[in-house]
């Protein structure tokens, strides 16, 4: 199985913790087995000393990296003189100081963005990321096919979500009110509509993508989902 070892695909720093952040509520909520509480802590508590991103963080900028063929670290690719057209929607954990460097990059943040109806023409963008917010959208299918319809042709949405790889994709309409963010929360924005399995490439194709894969930096604990237009 595939394993981060190494240097941070963000920042390049080389020092890393793992401290444990899920929470008794919500390991009761999703049903997980202690293998599956074991990669899901991994993902979300897994991070880099120098810029704090967290391994879904580093999942997700190895993907940018890997897609647009280039060797080194997000912090070394984000360069004013870099043209990419991207929309980074909420704060894909701690990446924007970097992106932020490339001129076409926007960075829109909910409530101000309902991204099951953007408010950007047809063929806007050539990427479009966001992490760890499909999750909390009532109809994520429908906010992937608007992520689908603002990109050009050829142009690709690469996002994390938590993914239990042994399991299919659920809604969780009928089941418990499950939230993110600590045992007590119970704020709408961070109520989790969907459990994402393996299968997550189905609602991607179903959205209207030509091609939807999973790009694996640690199996399972850091996979990010790359949909291509
Ligand atoms: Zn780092």
């Amino acid at each position: 199985m595939k394993m981060f070892t190494g240097v941070c695909p963000v920042c390049g720093g080389e020092e890393f913790s793992e401290h444990y952040v899920l929470y008794p509520e919500l390991v009761q909520a999703w049903q997980l087995s202690t293998e599956e509480e074991a990669y899901i802590n991994r993902q979300q508590g897994l991070y880099c000393h120098r810029c704090r991103n967290n391994l879904r963080a580093f999942a997700l900028a190895a993907a940018i990296l890997w897609e647009y063929g280039f060797v080194g670290t997000l912090a070394e690719f984000c360069v004013p003189s870099r043209n990419i057209r991207m929309l980074e929607i909420n704060e894909a954990a701690n990446l924007a100081p970097y992106l932020s460097r490339m001129p076409g990059h926007i960075l829109m943040s909910y409530p101000q963005i309902d991204m099951q109806a953007m408010s950007f023409p047809d063929e806007t963008f050539d990427l479009v990321i966001h992490s760890d917010t499909l999750e909390h959208i009532a109809y994520p299918e429908r906010a992937l096919s608007e992520c689908r319809r603002i990109l050009k042709k050829g142009g690709k949405c690469i996002f994390t979500v938590p993914i239990v790889v042994g399991r299919q994709t659920r809604a969780r309409t009928g089941l418990a009110p499950s939230f993110h963010g600590g045992g007590n929360c119970r704020d709408e924005a961070v109520r989790v509509h969907t459990e994402f399995g393996m299968d997550v490439w189905q609602m991607v194709l179903r959205a209207g993508f030509s091609n939807g894969g999973i790009y694996a930096l640690d199996y399972p604990a850091g996979l990010a989902v790359v949909a291509k237009k």
